[in-house]
């Protein structure tokens, strides 16, 4: 049996006793096809300890230097996309095009810290006062950590360690247990891009692991995405022990429809939103909102007949649209969800339970599956199903519709479909939600910008990437200066220090 292993400094990471492991599927086939090992104190202290000797010197590299590594792994990225995007997708089961998705939204951020030199200037004060001048310098935190979800293996990983590494921290990454061969490949290709032994780092495991990180005293900040519960476990664990912490959890995005939007378009744009990936996406759209009866009615019918038309099949298919779920597990509970749905009173329009594929009966497959009248009192509309199921929630007006995303728990994203700017300029400014698409499915802000969510999609402060992820991986520090001109000493003060 394959087995996967950490990417420590010194080695591949091996040489621990006999580890845990933890199974890691071929979910097109629904078998085993490798072990990952599980580590615990022993294996992060030995990761730890390289990560903080790398550091100072890796810090101390001028900026530019450390952005060259970034340009050298930009273009070992791009020159192994097929293999990473196979890779990836083997473990994770989106398609092979998804997986570039993946890796490309990735690179971008990679991309974005290229420019680290430039990003990372400080501000700067002549003449504060009489001969003082005040400036400001951003310095890295020390040993970042980052604990990634399955849905993204490559993106996700990137978000993280590219911004550390380009501040001067060192970082280690503890993955999904799920699919952890691709954050592997990211790090011996950061390696080979020139990054010196101990900046980056993988160290594989579970809670057990989790718990080591957040209590570690040399780990001095540490990213999270995930589910809700564990990400304010996280956050509250590790801000306890004095981290910093930015902890993302998850999401129920609404897509609200409005009677002038056109609904064709709008169509294409949903099933791909909610079905894509099948739909294990934090930006997915799992949920729209018709505003009033004609305009539920004209939609429903163009879903069912547009989820008619969709492709299931295996991940290496390139004509399917989307291929299994992740696990057998992870298809249980979508399922019960569905159950769930249809005891609430839900009206179940199209089931994608019971779905197979010829040849490979045992693979994690789900249909698309549509549901129509749902309340927003129903259990399987407040909680996050991840999967390719969509719930329709009719609303009477625009008011309504806005009530139902800013109400939610998540608030991670959103979408309006109209050709009124006036409504969706109204709508951006008042719903309760970080991202905002207007007649745009998966607002996934760019490189440039940064992604974080509101109430229980996103705890702590700074999101990711793009300026606010440089901000969460370094400190601040202002330095007033005042450079005596040779004349007699001043008088001792002591009231405050004022420019007046
Ligand atoms: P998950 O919460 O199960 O796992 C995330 C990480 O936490 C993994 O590395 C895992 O090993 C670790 N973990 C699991 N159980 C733990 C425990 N009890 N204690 C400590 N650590 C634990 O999430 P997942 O199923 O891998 O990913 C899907 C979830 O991630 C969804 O809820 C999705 O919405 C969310 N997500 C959010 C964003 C975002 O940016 N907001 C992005 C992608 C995914």
């Amino acid at each position: 049996m394959r087995r996967i292993e950490h990417r420590i400094a010194g080695g591949a990471g091996g040489g621990f006793g006999a580890p845990r492991t933890a199974p890691v599927y071929d979910p097109n086939r629904g078998v085993v096809q490798a072990e990952v090992v599980l580590g615990e104190d022993a294996v992060l202290d030995r990761a730890v300890a390289a990560a903080k000797e790398a550091q100072p010197a890796w810090a101390a590299l001028n900026p530019q230097k450390r952005a060259r590594v970034l340009f050298a792994f930009k273009q070992l990225i791009e020159a192994n996309m097929q293999e990473l995007a196979e890779l990836l997708s083997s473990e994770h089961g989106k398609v092979v095009e998804d997986a570039k998705g993946d890796i490309q939204r990735g690179l971008e951020v990679v991309e974005f810290c290229c420019g680290i030199p430039q990003a990372l200037k400080g501000d700067y004060s002549l003449g504060a006062g009489p001969g003082i001048d005040v400036y400001s310098m951003r310095q890295p935190l020390g040993v970042g950590a980052g604990i990634t979800p399955f849905n993204f293996p490559a993106m996700i990983p990137m978000w993280m360690f590219a911004p550390a590494v380009a501040c001067g921290n060192t970082f280690i990454l503890k993955p999904s247990e799920r699919d952890p061969s691709v954050p592997n490949r990211l790090c011996e290709l950061f390696r080979e891009a020139g990054a010196p032994e101990g900046v980056l780092q993988v160290v594989h495991g579970d809670k057990v692991m989790v718990d080591a990180i957040l209590d570690h005293p040399d780990i001095a900040a540490v990213s999270f995405v995930g589910s809700s519960d564990i990400a304010h476990y996280v956050y509250s664990r590790g801000s306890a022990a004095g981290k910093r912490v930015q902890a993302m959890g998850g999401a129920k995005n609404h897509a609200i429809v409005m009677p002038d939007a056109d609904l064709d378009r709008t169509v294409e744009d949903l099933v791909g939103a909610a079905f894509g990936s099948a739909g294990e996406r934090c930006m997915a759209l799992p949920v729209v909102v018709p505003v009033g009866e004609d305009t539920a009615e004209a939609l429903r019918a163009r879903l069912v007949r547009a989820i008619e038309g969709l492709k299931v099949g295996i991940s290496t298919d390139p004509e399917a649209q989307y291929g299994p779920v992740v696990t057998a597990q992870h298809k249980a509970r979508i399922e019960d969800w569905i159950a769930t749905g249809v005891k609430e009173g839900a009206e179940l329009v199209t089931d994608g339970r019971g779905f197979t594929l010829q040849g490979f009966e045992a693979g994690y497959f789900l249909g698309p599956t549509l549901f129509d009248r749902v309340t927003p009192e129903m259990s399987a509309y407040k909680e996050e199903i991840f999967g390719p199921v969509l719930q329709i929630v009719r609303a009477e007006s625009f008011e309504e519709a806005l009530a139902l995303p800013s109400r939610h728990q998540y608030g991670n994203g959103v979408a309006i479909f109209t050709r009124n700017g006036h409504a969706a300029r109204e709508f951006a400014a008042r719903v309760e939600v970080g991202m905002v698409g207007i007649n745009v499915p998966i607002p996934v802000p760019v490189s440039y910008h940064s992604f974080g969510g509101w109430k229980r999609s996103a705890f702590g402060d700074h999101n990711q990437y793009g300026m606010e992820g440089l901000r969460f991986w370094t400190k601040t520090k202002l330095v007033t200066q005042r450079w005596p001109d040779g004349g007699g000493a001043g008088d001792s003060a002591f009231i405050i220090p004022t420019m007046a």
